[in-house]
């Protein structure tokens, strides 16, 4: 341990709202003692719900003071139940972001992991860093400079994201741990407040309003007025000391606070990966941010206070907290490791391109469609219906419901759709030779009989 910190207290509020143009809400929150929530569902008209749901369910089974390996398993664990949830053919596809967070007092540290574009902050002396990266294509684009900032805000596909629960059996989650001191604001938040409210609002707000249950009531229904264009859900923990004060927020420290759209050029270099478990609370001192992204595949947590060595090889970020904690919008960006990041990229074009490259009839409520993808989807490209048909797919016959059902892929839309005038054809055909023999079936086939 660098330095002993003093223990704290924190108080903790959650808000919730279905916005301005959405029927449901598919975000979820949890607040306990020490555990707070937030995720937002994505896929299909309950799938969404039911995915967010499934992984809030689970998290609150976790209770306690749960240390990273454990709050890392309560993830992974969320991430199985949606996974299970979404074998159901109805919710293929469902997904949900989770960004959790542990307050431990008497360690006066704030243990985070993430999945998704749901984002925490930390706000400190009228500062608001984003600690959680995105998993995102936009931020993947903007972290290898095709996108500025302020083209993420507006593009079109800001909503996509790379990673969440309930799309693999495993899930790389990202941890940070961060120190906490009296008057520090921990904030969760799904995309529907940072959609709608600049960094600057969130800070207007962080700074001039008092109590935790306010300060949700406040974020939520400013992000409802600003649009309300999705559904919007905050979680909240103030932080106090042993004997329940807190310095004032804001203005007192207003004078001090710097521009909030400066360009942070944090170092970061590849720095040794201990595992989570030699990442002892204490570790971090005032420093106290570590990342990692975590799964069977990368096991390690990255420690900021650990010395920089350039020659070792899993190459996470190593942040000097003294920039990253600087106002900024991104709490770590830019300089990752360049060639993970390529790849990263590669693979996210090349999945796009292979996702996108093929179409398949199938059924779509009962009615014969076309889609452009590859069946069941690729990473986070789901198929996308381009052609409706008039073709009922209870009107064919069984062997063309069978060819159906086989989802056959096609290289052109064209191909597909001779495909299903083939499928309508035979099935024609064989109500017509049904009709003579067994009476009854396809009666509308009829008119062309003789
Ligand atoms: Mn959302």
């Amino acid at each position: 341990m660098t330095e002993q910190r003093e223990p704290i207290r924190h108080h903790i509020a959650a808000a919730s709202h279905v916005g301005r143009v959405r029927d449901i809400n598919q975000d979820r929150f949890l607040t306990t003692g020490e555990l707070l929530a937030v995720a937002d569902g994505m896929g299909g008209h309950v799938g969404g719900e039911r995915a967010s749901a499934a992984a809030i369910g689970e998290l609150s089974g976790h209770r306690g003071l749960l240390d990273v390996d454990r709050l890392v398993a309560a993830a992974e664990a969320a991430n199985t139940a949606v996974f299970t949830e979404a074998a159901d053919p109805s919710l293929r596809g469902m997904g949900t972001t989770l960004v959790a967070a542990v307050v431990d007092d008497e360690a006066a540290e704030v243990r985070i992991v993430n999945v998704g574009d749901s984002r925490a902050y930390r706000y400190r002396r009228g500062e608001l860093v984003q600690v959680t990266i995105d998993h995102s294509l936009v931020e993947d684009l903007v972290r290898t400079g095709r996108l500025t900032a302020e083209e993420a805000k507006e593009h079109p596909q800001r909503n996509i994201v790379t990673r969440v629960l309930g799309m693999g059996e495993h899930v790389d989650v990202d941890v940070f741990v961060l120190s906490a001191e009296p008057g520090d604001r921990f904030l969760l938040a799904s995309d529907g407040l940072t959609n709608e409210l600049s960094e600057a609002e969130i800070v207007t707000i962080l700074d001039t309003v008092h109590g935790v249950d306010e300060v949700v009531d406040r974020l939520v229904a400013s992000a409802v007025e600003a649009g309300g264009r999705d559904n919007v859900t905050v979680c909240l923990a103030d932080i106090f000391d042993v004997d329940g004060n807190r310095p004032e927020p804001a203005a007192a420290v207003a004078g001090a606070r710097k521009e909030t759209t400066g360009e942070a050029t944090a170092e970061i270099a590849p720095v040794a990966a201990p595992t989570a478990a030699e990442a002892p609370a204490g570790d971090g001192g005032a420093a106290g941010l570590f990342q990692t992204s975590r799964g069977p595949s990368m096991p390690d947590v990255v420690d900021l206070d650990a010395e920089p060595s350039l020659d070792q090889p899993p190459a996470p970020l190593k942040v000097d907290e003294s920039t990253t904690l600087a106002p900024t919008r991104r709490t770590v960006p830019i300089a990752i490791a360049a060639v993970a990041i390529v790849t990263l990229l590669a693979v996210a074009l090349g999945s796009r391109w292979y996702a996108r490259s093929a179409w398949f009839a199938t059924d779509d409520a009962g009615t014969v469609v076309i889609a452009n993808g590859r069946p069941g989807g690729v990473l986070w490209w789901d198929p996308e219906v381009v052609v409706t048909t008039e073709l009922v797919t209870a009107d064919l016959d069984d062997a063309s419901q069978e060819q159906l059902a086989s989802e056959r892929e096609w290289t052109s839309l064209e191909a597909a759709e001779r495909f299903v005038e083939n499928l309508s054809t035979a099935s024609a055909a064989a109500a017509d030779a049904g009709a003579g023999a067994a009476g009854a079936a396809g009666a509308s086939s009829d008119d062309d009989g003789g």
